[in-house]
Parts: structure tokens; sequence; C-alpha cells
């Protein structure tokens, strides 16, 4: 029987952080034999909030940075499809279809929009914004996909897709299998500052590209409980960045408990629970620092891949859109 597949994917805004990893990446990996995975650089989705020049004119670059990353976490060309979202024209296609199967109140309920709109500094919402589930519905319906491993940010999104897939299926026939969403071990991870969330646009990122001093000095500066002022005052575990990335990225469980009862107890100071962090995430981070040693720079590796998966992918979206056409029964 033919695996069930897999479609998630990251805009190319900048290279992957240690949110998208925990957030999906992880999952990608542990899933990358069950099923069939198609990776999709979202270079379109991009430009829902940033259709300027000079921003599609760094997205080259951006796309080979998430390649390069993919490849540096170990996702394997050989046996998963990365491509580029604008490399497949039925995108387009298949969006103005679904388009037409979603009310505008619907859209305008899912939080992360307005959320987006605001970072970008929109005043209005752009058409295409509010369409930003709509056209991740087509991505993920494309290569009818079963499962979307995402962050939790993106779930309320997904949710849209199942919602159109099961609208198409029910006025024109069973063409979309109904995708499900797998939120990550960590679903949103904290930034360096407490934010919310880690995150490109924010500056409060640690990038799978950092390399060890880099590291060392963002975990020094964190964020940590404001009310500790002296290291012999009792400090809160909860909810504290510092101790959220340790059990994220520290596999030493007995370190961890002993950090957190000393903090607790005004027994250790930050320094001590920053150094041990900082050397758990440089760990973490070393394997993937060592495949990346072996790409990196080979553009015209990450170009073939690329070329390989734009076709790969293609051929799977005409299959479907062949499909799509042949349920509605459009004559074009
Ligand atoms: P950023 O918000 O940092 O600019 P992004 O959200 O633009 O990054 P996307 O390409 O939108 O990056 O997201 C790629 C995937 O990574 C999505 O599944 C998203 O949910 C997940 N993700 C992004 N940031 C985090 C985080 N801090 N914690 C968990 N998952 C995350
Ligand atoms: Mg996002």
């Amino acid at each position: 029987m033919a695996r069930k597949r897999i479609l998630t994917g990251d805009r190319p805004t900048g290279p992957l952080h240690l949110g998208h990893y925990v957030g999906s990446v992880q999952n990608r990996l542990a899933l990358q034999d069950e099923y069939e995975c198609f990776f999709i650089v979202a270079d379109i989705h991009t430009l829902t909030t940033r259709p300027e020049r000079p921003h599609i004119a760094e997205m080259r670059g951006n796309i080979r940075a998430i390649v390069a990353d993919y490849l540096a976490c170990g996702i394997d060309p050989e046996r998963s499809v990365m491509f580029v979202q604008s490399a497949v024209p039925e995108t387009f296609e298949l969006t103005t279809l679904l388009s037409m199967l979603v009310s505008v109140p619907r859209l305008e309920r899912v939080p992360s929009l307005k959320d987006m709109a605001n970072a970008a500094n929109l005043d209005v919402m752009p058409y295409g914004l509010l369409g930003y589930p709509v056209l991740q519905a087509a991505d993920i319906l494309l290569p009818r996909a079963h499962l979307v491993p995402v962050g939790k940010d993106n779930e309320s999104q997904v949710e849209v897709s199942r919602e159109l897939a099961r609208r198409f299926n029910n006025l024109y026939g069973e063409v979309f299998p109904e995708p499900e969403v797998l939120i990550g071990d960590v679903p949103s991870l904290v930034g360096t500052d407490g934010g919310a969330k880690m995150s490109k646009s924010l500056d409060n990122a640690i990038y799978l590209s950092d390399d060890a001093k880099t590291v060392d000095r963002k975990v020094m500066g964190m964020f940590t409980d404001p009310n500790r002022v002296r290291a012999d005052i009792p400090g809160r575990v909860e909810g504290n960045p510092v101790f959220i990335y340790h059990d994220a990225f520290n596999p030493d469980t007995a370190e961890v408990d002993d950090l957190k009862s000393r903090y607790r107890e005004g027994k250790v100071g930050d320094v001590e629970v920053k150094k041990k962090l900082a050397g758990a995430i440089n760990a973490f981070l070393d394997p993937i620092r060592a495949r990346r040693a072996e790409i990196a720079g080979d553009e015209q590796q990450i170009d073939r891949i690329l070329t390989a998966g734009n076709e790969a992918a293609r051929t799977e979206a005409a299959a479907t859109m062949s499909l799509v056409r042949s349920a509605m029964g459009i004559a074009g």
C-alpha cells in the first residue's frame, strides 16, 4: 500500500531557528520514512505581508539557506521532496477554486492573520493575506497530504484546510484526504527575550546556523526571572525561558533537575544555569553544524535538489488538478 503523505514547510523570510526545530522539523525527521514527505519553501506566502521588490530580492538567498538548514538537520533529498511554492503554478489554480468554498467571516476569524498584519504594520487587511489559509490549503491539498506537522500558531490555519477538503469532497466527490495537524513537542517555543514566540522578525531567535560563540552570547543575554536580582533569592522555574530551553534541549535530566531545585532555593546563579544551557544547545547543534559543513556553500547541489523537487511536486500537482477538474466537471 502506498505510504501516506506529509506536507509542511516554511516561508523564506530568514533561516530556521530552534522554534522551527521543536515545532515542526523534529516531527518531519521522525516521520521521513513512514510518510512520503513534501517540504515546501513557501515564497508566495511571504508576499502576503512583504510584496515589495527588495523582499523578493532577498528570497533566493533565503530559499537556499532554508534548504541548507533542512539538509543540515538530516532531511534526505533521496527520501523527501523539497520544493519552492512558486515553481508549482497549479497552486494558483487550486487556490482560486478553493476560495469559492470559504466565507470572508470564516477567514476573518483565523487569529494568526491579524497578528501577521500587525507585525507587518499593515493597517488594512490585504486580500491576499486574508487568503493566506486558502493558499496554504492549496499547498497541502495538491499532494493530497494526510498529515501536516506545524507549530501551534499554524493550527488554526490547517483547520481551514480541513474544512476546505471536507467541503470540496461533499460538493464534488472524494478527492482529498482530510489533513490532520501534528503539533511539535514544544508547541510554541518562547523567544530569548521571554516573548511569546521565538520569531525571525522579533530578533529573539537562536538560529540553527548560529556558531557556538553566538549561541553563548545569546544565551547569556536571555530573559530569566525578573524578580531574581541576586543569586540567593529563590527563583521561579515555571515559565522561565532558560528552563523551558533546558527542558527542550538538555538531555541530561539529572543536571536539569539539580539546577531547577537549586534555582528554587536560591542556591545557584543565573550564570551557571546559562552556561550549562549554552553548552547543551551547542551540543544539540553540533551534529547539525557538522552536516552543514559538508554541504556549506554548495549552491549547485542545493539548486539541483530544488530542480528535482520542483519537478516531483509539479507532477503530483498536475495529477491532482486533473482529478479536481474532472470531479468538478470544469470544461476547459
Ligand atoms: P517567524 O515567526 O519566526 O518569523 P515564521 O512563523 O515566519 O517564523 P513560518 O515559516 O511561518 O516561520 O513557520 C514555519 C513553521 O515553524 C510553522 O509550522 C510554525 O508553526 C513553526 N514555528 C515558527 N516559530 C515557532 C516557534 N517559536 N515555536 C514552535 N513552532 C514554530
Ligand atoms: Mg509564522
